[in-house]
């Protein structure tokens, strides 16, 4: 899955709607300082699903709103869309019939958010399975910031592990365990209590 496209409106200093078409290839984002460069990737990872405030360098996630400047009022939403192209065929079976895939966060003031695939309205796990495995995601290595090198060269086995899961396509099956697991210890609990039960009315 490749980003084809990036919509910004209303996050970090991106206050009007902005467009960027990213082209097979490398594409380099050059700027003055403060310009808006990293928030171009947070604008990506926040679309991904990144939940932690502190990774998209704000204080809390009302910190991604664009909250006003000398000339303009504070917006009341943020949103960000990105386009993936599936030509390659990695999404998941049910994404297979379309061509292009746009994943759409969005956050309100209120605290109301909101996540979309291709304009229908989903849950963060739908747009977690979505990326699992195929090396996007607001964990895996298609995002490479400052300083992720060195951790990466510098981390233990254990850790390390983790980026070769994901390129070796385990990382959905570990999650399925996970839920899997969870499952049966909810089932086991539930049967101690049906035991308890029969035993008293017995
Ligand atoms: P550098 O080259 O110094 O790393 P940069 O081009 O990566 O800079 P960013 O960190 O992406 O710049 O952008 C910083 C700018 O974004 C600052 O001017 C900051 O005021 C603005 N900004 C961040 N969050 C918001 C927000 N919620 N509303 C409005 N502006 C914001």
């Amino acid at each position: 899955m490749r980003i084809k496209r990036l919509e910004i409106i209303g996050f970090k200093s991106f206050v009007d709607k902005v467009e960027i078409d990213f082209q097979d290839g490398v594409t380099a984002i050059v700027g003055p300082n403060g310009c808006g460069k990293s928030n171009i990737v947070d604008a990506i990872r926040w679309a991904m699903g990144e939940q932690s405030a502190r990774n998209l360098r704000g204080k809390s996630m009302e910190d991604v709103i664009f909250n006003g400047s000398e000339t303009r009022k504070p917006h009341g939403m943020a949103e960000v869309s990105l386009i993936f192209d599936n030509e390659d065929g990695l999404a998941p079976p049910a994404f297979a019939q379309y061509a292009e895939i746009m994943v759409t966060r969005r956050l309100y003031r209120s605290g109301e958010s909101e996540y979309l695939l291709n304009k229908t309205p989903c849950r963060l796990l739908d747009i977690a399975e979505l990326f699992m495995d195929t090396g996007v995601g607001r964990r895996a290595y298609s995002i490479i910031e400052q300083g992720k090198i060195g951790f990466i060269l510098n981390a233990k086995p254990e850790e390390r592990r983790f980026l070769i899961e994901e390129a070796a396509g385990v990382t959905k099956f570990k999650a399925r365990k996970k839920t899997a697991i969870r499952k049966i210890d909810a089932t086991r609990q539930n049967l101690l209590r049906l035991g308890d039960i029969i035993s008293e009315v017995n």
